[in-house]
């Protein structure tokens, strides 16, 4: 009994720990961050000319795992110049982290086993010298882990692009994968200039600063002929929650992952506008279902 008591108490001092120095700075930073959200018209007038715009989207999947909710993919994006260059939306995992990171949600959700597929440079290839640029939509570790090996697979190596917020924004959930990027073999470059930022060499990509989910949250808007892709990252977990307005609950928010969730419920209706305008899509990052009803192609 003495022995619980123990116990008790000191899963007592731990959770006071967190929250007090984890989580209330974490929370505190990521509602203070000044995050500004684009008008929708600046997005859909964003031009480049067809020759110099990516011709075609693909995407890799290094892991999946089914769920009642639709299954959860971690995937790569892959924007694809006429050259040949092309530019990768953040790098999943390789299958050992994948089936780690599936875990939880397999003992405590009842979700299934993860499948991997992984990692990146096994899925490409030699394809993978083709990657010049490297984007995050944010820096938790199921974006990012794959880089390590993926960078250090690249004849020559590309560079990843970064908002200032992601680079230097971090909490506890977001600085293993800065590290990741300190560390890799990747060139490293900060994203300046205007609340759209454009990136040099990567004609028709656009980064925005969006915070919400982390500090460093980025949402990635491509054009391609005749469509302007949104790439946002982990905003929401799946197109349904965008279009029915479902945040991610009291829990999850304050709790597993320090969310802004007001700066998030402004991101949900700006993206529900988008997916509800001509021309436009949307797509968060796990929603593998809605990814592979799209004209965007699967690589395997
Ligand atoms: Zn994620």
């Amino acid at each position: 009994m003495k022995i619980f008591l123990y116990a008790v108490l000191v899963l007592l001092v731990l959770v006071v720990f967190a929250v007090g120095f984890v989580l209330v700075p974490a929370h505190l930073q990521i509602r203070n961050l000044d995050i500004e959200i684009p008008a929708l018209e600046e997005i859909q007038a964003l031009e480049v000319s067809e020759m110099d715009m990516p011709q075609v989207i693909t995407f890799v999947t290094t892991a999946e795992q089914g769920s009642g909710t639709g299954a959860i993919g971690h995937v790569g994006v892959l924007v694809t110049w006429l050259s040949g260059k092309q530019l990768l939306i953040d790098t999943g995992m390789d299958n050992e982290a994948a089936i780690a990171f599936g875990k939880p949600m397999e003992t405590l959700l009842g979700a299934d086993p993860t499948e991997a597929y992984g990692p990146v440079e096994e899925i490409l290839g030699e394809d993978i010298n083709e990657i010049e640029g490297i984007l995050f939509t944010h820096l938790h570790s199921d974006h990012t882990q794959g880089m390590t090996t993926l960078c250090a697979a690249m004849e020559s190596p590309a560079t990843i692009y970064q908002t200032s917020q992601q680079a230097e924004q971090q909490n506890h959930l977001t600085a293993g994968g800065q590290q990741l990027v300190d560390s890799s073999s990747c060139k490293r470059s900060i994203l300046n200039g205007e609340l759209i930022k454009s990136i040099e060499g990567f004609p028709g990509v656009f980064a925005i600063a969006a915070g919400g989910h982390t500090p460093g949250s980025t949402v990635i808007v491509v054009l391609t002929k005749n469509q302007t892709s949104i790439f946002s990252g982990d905003l929401t977990n799946a197109i349904a929650n965008v279009r029915n307005n479902e945040g991610k609950g009291w829990l999850y928010s304050n709790l597993i992952v320090p969310e802004n969730t007001v700066l998030l419920g402004a991101w949900r209706s700006w993206l529900k506008s988008a997916d509800e305008a001509e021309g436009l899509s949307v797509f968060p990052a796990h929603d593998i279902g809605h990814m592979r009803q799209s004209d965007i192609i699967e690589l395997k």
